[in-house]
């Protein structure tokens, strides 16, 4: 099983993504880990990519894309995966599109999390993760980046059948259960 699960910051990807991983046995790919992880190791990739995530900014494709062709040629990653944070472009998608093609594999689900914009920035702020990006000017400039940048990759999928619109509201096991009854039955 592959899965796209998809959202503006602060929709729960992450916390619903974790539960998906362990539910359906498949590796979690988040690529906001894997670049904070990189940044913490400093790391070549981190020093470039640093500043990028400090400003709320979107790392270029090329480098995200890369990094998520790297990772699911790992062996654990043959079952599935939940993708997390990733495509985040159209252009991501279309990469993306083209590694499967070249994989000879397809996604099976691509879930969208809807939650109103006010709940999101409160939900980050009381989080409390302490990201260098959690504060209230960098979230409102990480939910813009997402409306112009993120939010047309809906389109992308909306046509391709495997698209899910899910209510993003209330609590972790509500949304999880909404998310198992949208996942296709196999
Ligand atoms: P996240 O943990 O998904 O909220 O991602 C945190 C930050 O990592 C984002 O604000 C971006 O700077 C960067 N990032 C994560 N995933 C991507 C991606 N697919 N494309 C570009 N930048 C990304």
């Amino acid at each position: 099983m592959r899965i796209i699960i998809f959202g503006p910051p602060g929709s729960g990807k992450g916390t619903q993504a974790k539960k998906i991983s362990r539910h359906f046995g498949i590796k979690h790919l988040s690529t906001g880990d894997m670049l904070r992880k990189a940044i913490d190791e400093k790391s070549e990739l981190g020093i470039i990519v640093s500043s990028i995530l400090d400003a709320g900014q979107l790392v270029p494709d090329q480098t995200v894309v890369d990094l998520v062709e790297e990772t699911i040629q790992y062996e654990e990653f043959n079952n599935g995966y939940v993708l997390d944070g990733f495509p985040r472009t159209v252009e991501q998608a279309v990469a993306f599109d083209d590694l499967l093609e070249r994989r000879k594999e397809s996604v099976d689900a691509f879930l969208s999390l809807r939650v109103p914009d006010q709940e999101l920035i409160d939900r980050i702020i009381s989080r409390g993760e302490g990201r260098s990006d959690d504060t209230e000017d960098k979230i409102k400039v990480r939910l813009k980046v997402y409306k112009k940048e993120t939010a047309p990759v809906m389109d992308y999928y909306m046509t391709a059948g495997m698209f899910r619109s899910i209510d993003g509201t209330g609590s972790i096991d509500d949304i999880f259960d909404r998310i198992l009854s949208a996942l296709p039955k196999k």
